[in-house]
């Protein structure tokens, strides 16, 4: 029975494998652990986010190796991530398992040295042979030796105990920022922006404070990437971050939402407000002239569209994101390049055609 288990899921890894493998092949790809993953991972269908984002970039060829390589970090590599915090609880749980031992060893030791002392008290008491006194004394010496020793090992012990925890503490929160940042960009990744947005509504209710969400995606980026490669389109991601990011400030929150859509969370923002800072930033990415870095080579502009939508009383998370991308819709469909907000009458025409 077993072997007839293990033959059939033989036979279904295999095929996965053997996809997996045929995709590599097509599109040139190295047979890296990490990429070979990837289309193992979508081979199997396990993961429906990852297959529809492949099948997009799919339509006609393989994803090149750049976009590869960004699928990997965006779907795969949090597990890693996963991963790494169990090494360090893992590590951590260790670390308080030696210190309790230390502490019960040498809390056993301190009561043998008590029992030791009282008897020593009772022999006092009695005895009055010279010798025999001298001997006792000599015993109590030597034990108080070994209570000295035991003492200096769990203060050693608790010592190392410190360092490790300090250097583990450090290392968990390496991982933690390395869990919330978009690999490619550094800015705040999905995951992060799904934690924060709720928290962001909840306080705007506590503080009875505004709370604005802007949505932006990047103009027609699929034929900037098409016409410079998809490594040149990764610098742009990266400049677009960048001017977000030093647009911003406070409590103000930037994050890579999706491939080349950003999402800003500002709170204590009215929408008039958002609507001016997202035409700042709008207006400071058109300004920047793209430079290939090898060749000097000028790639023009690109440009950005934006929707902005404002915290109202029924909202949710959902609800306040699908006005914000109902906007963006909006932007794209009259002309890109531009901020629209939930209350913009573009959005009327725009939703009934
Ligand atoms: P629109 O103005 O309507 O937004 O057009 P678009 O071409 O920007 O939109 P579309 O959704 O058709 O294409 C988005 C493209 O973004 C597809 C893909 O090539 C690119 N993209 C997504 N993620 C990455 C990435 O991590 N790196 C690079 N270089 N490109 C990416
Ligand atoms: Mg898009
Ligand atoms: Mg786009």
């Amino acid at each position: 029975m077993g072997a007839i288990v293990a033959n059939d899921e033989y036979i279904r890894t295999l095929s996965y494998a053997e996809k997996a493998m045929g995709l590599l092949k097509r599109g040139e790809i190295p047979a890296y652990p990490q990429f070979y993953e990837l289309f193992f991972t979508y081979s199997t269908g396990v993961n429906p986010g990852l297959n529809e984002r492949i099948n997009s970039i799919m339509g006609d060829g393989v994803p090149r190796i750049e976009i590869v390589e960004s699928l990997y970090n965006e779907f795969l590599k949090s597990d890693a991530i996963d991963e790494r915090v169990n090494v360090v609880s893992d590590l951590m749980s260790k670390n308080i398992n030696s210190v309790q031992e230390a502490i019960q060893s040498a809390s056993k030791t301190a009561d043998s040295y008590t029992g030791d002392l009282e008897q020593a008290e009772e022999a006092f008491a009695k005895e009055t042979n010279a010798e025999t006194l001298g001997m006792i004394t000599k015993q109590l010496l030597l034990k108080t030796k070994i209570m000295q020793e035991a003492n200096a090992a769990l203060e050693g012990q608790l010592n190392s105990a410190q360092d490790n925890v300090s250097q583990l503490k450090r290392d968990l929160e390496e991982v933690q920022r390395q869990s919330m940042t978009d690999s490619l960009t550094n800015i705040y990744n999905r995951k992060f922006f799904d934690l924060h947005i709720t928290r962001a509504i909840t306080s705007a209710r506590q503080n009875r404070e505004p709370l604005c969400l802007v949505m932006s995606d990047i103009d027609h980026f699929k034929s900037f990437n098409d016409t410079f490669g998809h490594q040149t389109g990764d610098q742009v991601l990266r400049l677009v971050a960048m001017t977000l990011r030093s647009n911003t400030k406070g409590s103000d929150l930037a994050c890579r939402y999706g491939g080349e859509e950003f999402a800003l969370i500002l709170p204590n923002t009215r929408l008039e407000d958002a609507v001016s800072l997202a035409n700042t930033i709008r207006k400071a990415i058109q300004a920047k002239e793209l430079l290939k870095r090898s060749t000097n080579e000028k790639l023009g502009r690109v440009t950005a569209s934006f929707g902005v939508s404002m915290l109202n009383g029924s909202d949710n998370e959902i609800t306040l994101i699908e006005r914000a991308d109902r906007a963006l819709y909006a932007a794209k469909r009259s002309g890109r390049n531009r901020v629209i907000a939930e209350n913009d009458k573009a959005l009327q025409i725009s939703s009934a055609a």
